[in-house]
């Protein structure tokens, strides 16, 4: 059976590890050509994709990029980064950090890979699929300790909005994936990081998998599922959505 994405060109960020990974992996099963990218080379070994190193805060290296792969068809734009604490742990650094990591590179990779977008999706009978990470911690939640990351993933909820309405006639669809607490080794890390201030990794880990309504935390190939639907042509009529995948975090 051909696959749901055979055909397509996809560039997938942040495809390292994580949700980017699985991203990536389900994006190749499912038969798409992947330019897979990261800040880290070596976390791309192993994958069946063309592969780039890329770091989604830097402009110049995005536009290069984007000329050097050409026209695709959909852009997963994944990478991001948790800033742990309230308003008064958020320092204007810290602040611009998030929002450079985790908006601005949306805006950047939008900007350089949409005038190619537009050009296939005319040529083609299907659409353009622009598919954004944000989180249930942004408008849809409001998460402890989440102040200046909750700001950034609003953000990528209104930027996708955005970038919907704009180009809704032009066959380019945009989508925001709002996971709850997903297993990345990131992730782990955040549980290591509270277990010294609960009584351990295993207490922090239960914190997590507590505050999730069905009991469990979820799998970076449960978000690669809703990316593969969000990517296909199943979901042509499918745009400017900010899907919860969250195991009924945000119920
Ligand atoms: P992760 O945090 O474990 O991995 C992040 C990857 O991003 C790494 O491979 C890293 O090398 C790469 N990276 C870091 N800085 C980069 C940069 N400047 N340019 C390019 N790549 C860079 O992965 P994850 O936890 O699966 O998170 C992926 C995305 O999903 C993020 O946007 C995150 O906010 C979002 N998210 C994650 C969860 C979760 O619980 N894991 C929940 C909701 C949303």
């Amino acid at each position: 059976m051909a696959g749901q994405l055979e055909g397509k060109i996809a560039v997938v960020t942040a495809a390292g590890q994580g949700i980017g990974r699985a991203i990536a992996e389900a994006f190749v099963a499912e038969g798409a050509t992947v330019h897979a990218s990261d800040l880290d080379l070596d976390k791309l070994d192993g994958l069946d994709a063309a592969k780039a190193r890329l770091d989604v805060t830097d402009t110049e290296a995005i536009e290069a990029f984007a000329s050097a792969v050409g026209g695709i068809d959909i852009l997963a734009n994944v990478a991001g980064f948790v800033h742990h604490g309230t308003v008064l742990d958020c320092s204007e650094d810290d602040w611009d950090f998030s929002f450079d990591l985790n908006v601005k590179s949306m805006h950047r990779m939008i900007r350089a890979f949409l005038p190619e977008m537009l050009t296939r999706a005319a040529a083609n009978e299907t659409s353009g699929s622009i598919i954004n990470m944000s989180s249930g911690a942004s408008s849809l939640k409001g998460a402890p300790n989440r102040y200046a990351y909750g700001a950034t993933k609003a953000a990528v909820i209104g930027l996708t909005k955005s970038v919907a309405q704009d180009f809704i006639r032009q066959r380019i669809r945009c989508n925001a994936i709002c996971p709850g607490t997903i297993e990345s080794p990131s992730w782990h890390g955040r549980v290591e990081e509270l277990g010294k201030s609960v009584g351990g990794a295993d207490k922090a880990l239960s914190m997590f998998v507590e505050r999730q309504p069905m009991g469990r935390v979820g799998r970076p190939e449960e978000v690669a599922a809703l990316a593969v639907y969000l990517a296909s042509d199943a979901a042509a009529f499918t745009t400017g959505t900010a899907i919860p995948i969250d195991g009924g975090w945000t119920l």
